[in-house]
């Protein structure tokens, strides 16, 4: 069980794949400069090893001694891994991302949608948060205790199913009108309970039934197939959206898109006692090792993690940090300081430095 130490934050750091050792280190470089601005306890970073680093040095993409590493600590940053390329024994287990959301239980991933001034988006005024349960629904991987729950009984057949239980459904439900609630008290919920009435139907009877403990957050629903045209046609009236894992993939990717790109969107997958800051993109190996990365999503990532931690202790410098980054994000990206995915031509390390020095600054 994780302790506060008086002193600092512990948090783990996990490189990664492809990208993830230039756009990781970036996020810590901004995080440190953000915490220091605003008076924050210092981040005591602990370097643990995974992915093909990994294998290469453990012979394992998620060595045990690091999980029992992580177990000590409230929180860390993960780089995104490209399982693909492992070697096939390390390719038929469950990646290293997957193993930390079942092994950590972290019910919820939180995928924010927004665009920065500047920034050409498909929907310039998306500013929205998507609540994705994590740990069953319609992904087989996530639903049982072993095995897939894909199966195929004969040549010709084959069959996955989705779990939907009470009380998965009512704490993601709770989490996501929390966050309503400190938002602007609107909430969506997207399902499909005219077709999957027994398993997305009872999802949305269960958040209609949580939503009689907040009579002071809108609730509304949709079904997924008409969410997607209302996105596209109206982002912006949208504000904290709740859905089942599989609906919550494919809609942040959506959302993240309308944003602007999904090198600039960011994800927490949490529980009450730990988050994981990740990226919502991959480990890009086409662009990897040649300083072009853009470092946003995992710095932005990072930032919800520092709030998630400021809220978990009761830590109002910690909002106060994660707020400092957001804002040095926008301003060095109106400011012109660009990746070249946004049409710059900063490198990933001058750009964090100039996120990094307006954190610093307060801007
Ligand atoms: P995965 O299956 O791991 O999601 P993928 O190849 O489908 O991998 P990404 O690794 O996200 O997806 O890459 C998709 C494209 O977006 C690539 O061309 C990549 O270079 C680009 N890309 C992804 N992340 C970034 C980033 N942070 N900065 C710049 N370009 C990026």
């Amino acid at each position: 069980m994780p302790t506060e130490d008086p002193q600092t934050h512990r948090l783990g750091v996990l490189l990664g794949d492809g990208i993830g050792p230039e756009i990781v280190p970036a996020a810590v470089e901004v995080l440190d400069a953000a915490v220091a601005a605003a008076g924050a306890k210092p981040i005591d970073w602990v370097p643990l090893p995974v992915g093909a680093a990994a294998i290469e040095s453990h012979g394992d993409a998620l060595p045990p001694a690091a999980l029992e590493t992580l177990e000590e600590l409230d929180g860390w940053l993960l780089g995104p891994h490209d399982s693909a390329s492992y070697p096939p024994e390390h390719r038929a287990r469950l990646n290293p991302s997957g193993l930390l959301r079942k092994h950590f239980e972290l019910f919820a991933n939180i995928r924010p949608a927004k665009a920065f001034e500047g920034v050409e988006a498909m929907t310039p005024g998306i500013d929205l948060v998507i609540v994705r349960e994590n740990t069953e629904g319609f992904y087989a991987d996530r639903s049982t205790y072993r095995g897939t729950g894909e199966f195929m009984p004969t040549a010709d057949v084959a069959i996955a199913m989705g779990i939907f239980t009470r009380p998965a459904i009512e704490r993601i439900a709770r989490e996501a009108f929390e966050l309503a609630r400190g938002r602007s008290r609107h909430l969506t919920v997207v399902h499909k309970a005219n077709v999957l009435r027994t398993t997305t139907g009872f999802f949305l009877d269960i958040c209609r039934e949580i939503g009689a403990e907040y009579p002071d957050v809108e609730l509304d629903d949709f079904h997924i197939d008409a969410m997607t045209a209302h996105l596209v046609r109206r982002a912006a009236s949208f504000d904290v959206i709740v859905t089942e894992n599989m609906f919550g993939d494919i809609l942040s990717d959506l959302a993240g898109e309308l944003a602007g790109s999904l090198g600039i969107a960011g994800s927490l997958n949490a529980s009450r006692t730990r988050a994981m800051a990740q990226a919502a993109h991959g480990s890009a190996p086409d662009i990897a090792g040649q300083n072009l990365a853009n470092p946003t999503a995992i710095i932005r990532s990072g930032a919800m993690l520092l709030s998630w931690l400021g809220a978990r202790y009761a830590d109002p410098a910690l909002h106060r940090a994660a707020a400092l980054v957001e804002a040095a994000l926008a301003t060095t990206i109106r400011s012109g300081i660009r990746t070249p995915d946004l049409g710059g031509t900063a490198g990933t390390s001058d750009f964090a430095a100039a996120v990094a020095a307006a954190a610093t600054a307060g801007r």
